[in-house]
């Protein structure tokens, strides 16, 4: 999946309680979107593996959750949402493809590692490549709870967001053939 869907897919989850308590709007947005795009930041080391938590990260959002209930504040509302996005992103890569970039090799056996029992998820190839059409419906669908919810800079971010989705969508299939050329 596209890192706009995973950062849709937490705004999606923390709308309704920013919509319940408008003040903490700010501080869920920015949770989420960090925690939509963090767990990707292992491409520099084992990707999907490193830190993506499929199945300890559930618990771990229960507890941010919880600390957030117990003490309610902006900054107990942004890791709550970032843990929640994180652990979301983790479970959703198990949803898609694996991590090649060309979807034409992509029939590997390993989606996201499971830290827990100590091994790799299998695709589920619901989403079969990042940027598949699929993957673009579902980044708008997605997105659609945060332009509704959110205000001022928020749904600026969302809507550019969009654009770049649907851009990334219409060019995905291109790139995919053109870029072994353009790195020789
Ligand atoms: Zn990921």
């Amino acid at each position: 999946m596209m890192a706009t869907t995973h950062v849709f897919a937490g705004l999606a989850v923390v709308a309704p309680v920013a919509y319940a308590v408008p003040e903490l709007a700010t501080p869920l947005a920015v949770g989420a979107v960090l925690g939509g795009l963090l767990p990707d930041i292992d491409l520099v080391f084992e990707h999907r593996r490193t830190f993506h938590f499929p199945v300890i990260g559930a618990p771990a959002a229960v507890a941010a959750i919880g600390a957030a209930l117990l003490v309610p504040s902006n900054a107990t509302a942004a890791v709550a949402a970032c843990f929640v996005a994180a652990w979301l992103h983790a479970a959703s890569d198990a949803l898609g493809d694996g991590p090649e970039f060309d979807p034409a090799t992509g029939d590997g056996d390993r989606a996201v590692y499971d830290h827990v029992h100590d091994r790799w998820l299998r695709p589920r190839r619901w989403v079969r490549y990042d940027g598949a059409p699929e993957d673009g419906v579902l980044a708008v669908a997605l997105a659609v709870p945060a332009l509704v919810v959110f205000e001022g800079w928020i749904v600026s971010v969302v809507a550019a967001g969009v654009v770049i989705s649907i851009g990334y969508v219409l060019v995905r299939r291109r790139l995919v053939a053109r870029l072994p050329e353009w790195l020789e």
